[in-house]
């Protein structure tokens, strides 16, 4: 028997509540902060991924879905959202328009990574990207964004932490500082931790090994570090933030995985014990249009995990609505009267009332735990003697009461207590 492979997940009907909900609220909080929805291809040109999420990074390295099609061009499965609407928006004169442009996406992505709770090689974001502005206010308004998508889910007891990196002017010395902190500890760091030291001193202080956190918590601070415009960027940003009432922390540890990020990082995790797993977050990253190629451009944006919202979701037992029920369920009792509920389901479904039929010719008793099953608000019995009389009986099934009425009245009586509701 075939299974989804490793890291993937079929998205059952019973699951489908959550999605829906996250796709709604999404869509109505990227709208009303002024976010504009865009759907970019799932695989890109794979040098994109190499150029804006940088060579040596663990995603570029080891975990792109990157392939030679039929053609024998070089593609990848996207592994993040960022660089693809970058990519667009140089693609399609985005910068001529006034700035900054405010994009929305939702989708799959794909990273070859080991899969564990939260962690899937095909996973789902909501992303939000703010292109060509450079403006405080700007990284206020995103992360506000972010924080109000899993507010309008009912999320409870979430800790959001922000920090500043610098930029290119001020970063290389904390580097240095860095490397120099970390040059005496390099017999007790973890094993993955001294090929940061060589690749990418920022990403020591994410390690998340006991060992590494505790060296960590002694490393030179970011903030100690920025030059007077990055210092300035950052003090008006929490200014801007508090302003909006959204509780924040400092936390100068926080560095994010990418190397295209400058300035502004911020995550938001569960307060929960043991469920350190980052909700979503993101950063500022002034220089990643002009490394694909185009003028100088400020973006800033973030990413929500979407399955790990779900798991938050159903931790803090919050159960989205049920999607629409069958209004009707047709059950009939013989060949004429298949005929008859035949022609009365098409006519229910034109006028609007989600109906099913029963298939199959199947007992009248097994057609009615078939309705109750599908969570059918009525079941409509034609028999025999409703065919000769051109009649229909309606059960309704929380009521447990039945009427009958004239086969030609039956959309009009369905339609009538409220077209196609959840029963
Ligand atoms: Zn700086
Ligand atoms: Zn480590």
């Amino acid at each position: 028997m075939y299974q989804a492979p490793r890291g993937t997940s079929d998205f059952l009907p019973e699951d489908q509540p959550y999605w829906e909900f996250m796709r709604a609220k999404a869509g109505e909080v990227a709208s009303l902060y002024g976010y504009q929805r865009i759907d970019t291809p799932v695989f890109e040109d794979a040098s994109l991924f190499v150029r804006s999420v940088g060579e040596g990074t663990d995603i570029v390295e080891k975990e792109m879905y990157a392939f030679k099609d039929k053609g024998g061009e070089s593609l990848s499965l996207r592994p993040e959202a960022t660089a693809s609407i970058c990519r667009a928006y140089l693609e399609h004169g985005m910068p001529n328009l006034p700035q900054p442009v405010k994009l929305y996406t939702m989708g799959p992505f794909f990273r070859y990574d080991r899969p564990q709770a939260g962690r899937y090689r095909q996973f789902h974001q909501f992303n939000c990207e703010a292109l060509g502005e450079a403006d405080p206010l700007l990284d206020a308004e995103v992360i506000e964004v972010a924080w109000r998508f899993y507010e309008s889910l009912g999320l409870k007891d979430l800790s959001l932490q922000v920090n500043s990196i610098g930029c290119a002017v001020c970063r290389p010395r904390f580097r240095a500082a860095l490397l120099q902190y970390y040059a005496g500890y390099l017999d007790s760091i973890c094993k993955e931790c001294r090929g940061r030291f060589d690749r990418n001193p920022l990403r020591l202080l994410d390690c998340k090994e006991r060992e590494c956190q505790r060296i960590g918590a002694g490393a030179p601070r970011t903030t100690d570090y920025l030059c007077a415009d990055c210092a300035a960027h950052f003090s008006q940003l929490r200014a801007s933030l508090e302003a909006t009432g959204i509780p924040f922390g400092i936390d100068n540890r926080l560095v994010r995985g990418l190397d295209y990020y400058n300035r502004t990082v911020f995550e938001i995790q569960p307060r929960v014990e043991g469920a350190q797993a980052s909700l979503g977050g993101g950063g500022r990253y002034d220089g990643l249009i002009e490394e694909l190629g185009g003028k100088p451009t400020p973006g800033i944006g973030f990413a929500a995990g979407l399955e790990r919202v779900v798991i938050n979701l159903k931790r803090q037992g919050i159960a989205p609505d049920a999607l629409p029920k069958p209004r009707a369920y047709l059950a009939y009792i013989g060949a004429p009267a298949r005929d008859a509920a035949w022609r009365a389901v098409s006519e229910l479904r034109k006028v609007g009332v989600a109906a099913v039929i029963g298939f199959g010719g199947r007992s009248l008793k097994s057609q009615l735990r078939h309705a109750n099953t599908l969570g059918a608000a009525y079941v409509v019995i034609i028999g025999e003697r409703e065919v000769e009389r051109g009649e229909a009986v309606v059960r309704d099934m929380a009521g447990a009461t039945q009427t009958t009425v004239p086969a030609d009245e039956l959309a009009q009586a369905l339609a009538g207590q409220g077209v196609g509701g959840q029963g």
